[in-house]
């Protein structure tokens, strides 16, 4: 167990406590001075204030990503792999401390968030690997005269709005892929938890991801996605949270034409059958229903017990229910 106090110094001391925005390589306030609060959730008590952007800001993120585009996508794969697989390396070497900013703002156990750095780096290593790996293709012509082939490129800067319950992962599985293929990124963490999201981003400066290539805005949600809905350099928007931000963020891209990818909630029955194993089915659905307090897309939203197991399964699920420990994610018997 870790003292909130004790843990936000250490974070501090690692240069890993970034409260401003990103912008063209650059830790900006906003521009009119607005800040917002980050809270710890298990606490209430006040982490930081960040700063509170909205147009103008993403506006210049945008500027600078779309020149930054110009160099970042003439760069040969082999020297993008190198920036990002030199970017997971210090996401890894720096664990802990991202581990326990994700504690302190989202309040998910350490366990877990340390788990997650590992999930949300991996993201990191996969697309360095895979950025020297995209292949195009030739395809036999229907006329003797002509040649067909297939090239991949980079389509421009990209729009990632990303949610609370990953605070990490989320933003790695988007920069990750959008970066190894030469796009460039204005990332949109959420409000709740953005300081996850700085301390990643300045690893990715250290790592020598380029000025621009990488920039984070966050405050005003509605202003932020919709500078990012009606650029016309915006050429791909891509989102995880809920179905309704979804719909609009798809409707707001219709206008020019961008690309989307929408991962939103999901409506997720578990279902328990007469035959089941009573201790497989009961571990399942408790993680399935409980995994980051019930806060991810695919947890159970309810449970379907055949009638002939319904109270024996009922009676050890509730048991294993009242075994769960909500508490202080910084407490290492917390399990919610
Ligand atoms: P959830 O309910 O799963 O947390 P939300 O859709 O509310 O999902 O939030 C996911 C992300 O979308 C957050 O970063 C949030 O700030 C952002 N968001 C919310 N409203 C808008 C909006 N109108 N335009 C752009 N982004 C938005």
């Amino acid at each position: 167990s870790v003292d909130a106090g004790a843990a936000m110094e250490k974070i501090r001391a690692a240069g890993l406590l970034r409260t401003r925005g990103l912008i063209g390589g650059k830790w900006v306030d906003a521009y009119d001075g607005k800040t917002i609060e980050v809270q710890n959730p298990a606490t209430g008590e006040v982490l930081a204030n960040v700063a509170c952007m909205g147009n103008r800001e993403t506006a210049d993120a945008i500027t600078s990503a779309n020149t930054t585009f110009y160099t970042w996508s003439k760069l040969t794969a082999s020297e993008r792999s190198k920036a990002l697989r030199k970017w997971h390396d210090l996401l890894m070497s720096h664990k802990e401390e991202l581990a326990l900013l994700m504690t302190l703002e989202q309040g998910k156990p350490m366990k877990e968030a340390l788990g997650e750095v590992n999930y949300g780096a991996s993201f990191i290593e996969f697309f360095a690997e895979e950025a020297k790996r995209v292949y195009g293709d030739i395809i036999p012509p229907t006329l003797a005269d002509r040649r067909l082939l297939v090239l991949k490129q980079p389509i421009g800067v990209v729009g990632a709005i990303t949610p609370w319950n990953f605070p990490l992962a989320m933003i790695t599985r988007k920069v990750g892929p959008a970066l190894a293929c030469g796009c460039t990124v204005v990332v949109k963490p959420s409000e709740f938890t953005p300081l996850t999201a700085l301390a990643a981003a300045d690893l990715a400066l250290q790592a020598g991801i380029p000025a621009g290539a990488l920039n984070v805005v966050m405050g005003n949600a509605p202003e932020i996605g919709d500078e990012l809905m009606q650029s016309t350099q915006v050429r791909k928007i891509t989102f995880t949270g809920s179905t309704a931000v979804g719909k609009k963020l798809m409707a707001g891209s219709a206008n020019t034409v961008k690309k989307v990818s929408l991962e939103l909630g999901g409506n997720a029955p578990c279902i328990v059958f007469d035959d089941a194993d009573i201790d497989v089915a009961v571990k399942g659905s408790l993680a399935a229903k409980f995994r980051n307090s019930g806060q991810t897309c695919v947890c159970a939203n309810r449970i379907l017990v055949q009638e002939g197991i319904y109270e024996k399964f009922a009676s050890a699920f509730v048991k294993a229910v009242q075994s769960l420990q909500v508490g202080n994610g910084l407490e290492e018997s917390t399990s919610q």
